[in-house]
């Protein structure tokens, strides 16, 4: 199953977590706080439509060949497989992109 999985990876950034932003109003339960002020949040319910998908780390945000921000879902899978190379298979997260070089030289 996990051989059918999209990789996002950032082309600014390098990061591989990819963020749905809507135009709309985010609502979240706040299950619990702690006296250090950590918050953690229930599941994030969004009443609008959605307006970008972007780089978690850095906000780039992923368009089409028109310059039009892709927020079609499908237009995402096809994004990624367009700009995001997919490893093959299971691959060693020491093995990424950052870390090729000094395993080569190794
Ligand atoms: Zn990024």
């Amino acid at each position: 199953m996990e051989d059918n999985e999209l990789k996002f990876t950032c082309p600014d950034c390098k990061d591989t977590r990819l963020e749905c932003c809507e135009d709309g109003h985010y609502a979240s339960e706040v299950t619990n706080i702690d006296k250090d002020g950590d918050f953690d949040y229930g599941e994030i319910k969004a009443s609008g439509t959605v307006d970008r998908f972007q780089c978690l780390n850095c906000g780039y945000v992923l368009k089409d060949e028109n310059e039009e921000n892709i927020i079609d879902e499908e237009e995402v899978v096809e994004w990624l497989k367009e700009n995001c190379k997919q490893p093959e298979g299971h691959i060693d997260s020491r093995y990424t992109d950052d870390n090729a070089d000094q395993f080569e030289n190794e």
